[in-house]
């Protein structure tokens, strides 16, 4: 079992995502600003964070950014969750440095691989700044 980290401002979605993650034995935390996630991902240290890239305030691709600058937080895989579906705005997610994109509206499916991945992964992304073992 994982703790997840959702940062999502739409209450249908936080619920959706939520509710799929629970079902699935995961433990979540919410967020509804990136700076409220920034603030709880330092505290709770989640196994992966979901980041809605449309926020109020900082937007998802600014929180990444931070969250990768603070060597607590650096290795904490983040999935990007977004409505932008142009590809312009893809290449952007992808350059930011995500983990992984999961497209609006979601498909259960596909959300829950790319979870699957992301966790798989986790600890391994080159931010590790981790010594070897
Ligand atoms: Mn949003």
């Amino acid at each position: 079992m994982s703790t997840i980290l959702i940062v999502e401002d739409n209450e249908k979605n936080l619920k959706l995502v939520r509710d799929v993650l629970q079902v699935k034995g995961h433990s979540t935390l919410e967020a509804t600003t990136a700076e409220e996630g920034i603030r709880i991902a330092a505290e709770r240290m989640p196994d992966l964070v979901l980041m809605d890239i449309q926020l109020p305030g900082m937007n998802g691709i600014g929180a990444l950014r931070v969250l990768r600058a603070d060597p607590a937080t650096a290795a904490i895989p983040v999935i990007a969750v977004t409505a932008s579906v142009m590809q312009q705005d893809r290449n952007l997610i992808t350059d930011a440095g995500f983990d992984g994109y999961v497209a609006k509206p979601i498909s259960l499916k596909e959300f829950l691989e790319a979870v699957r991945i992301a966790l798989a992964h986790g600890g391994q992304g080159t931010a590790s700044a981790g010594a070897p073992d």
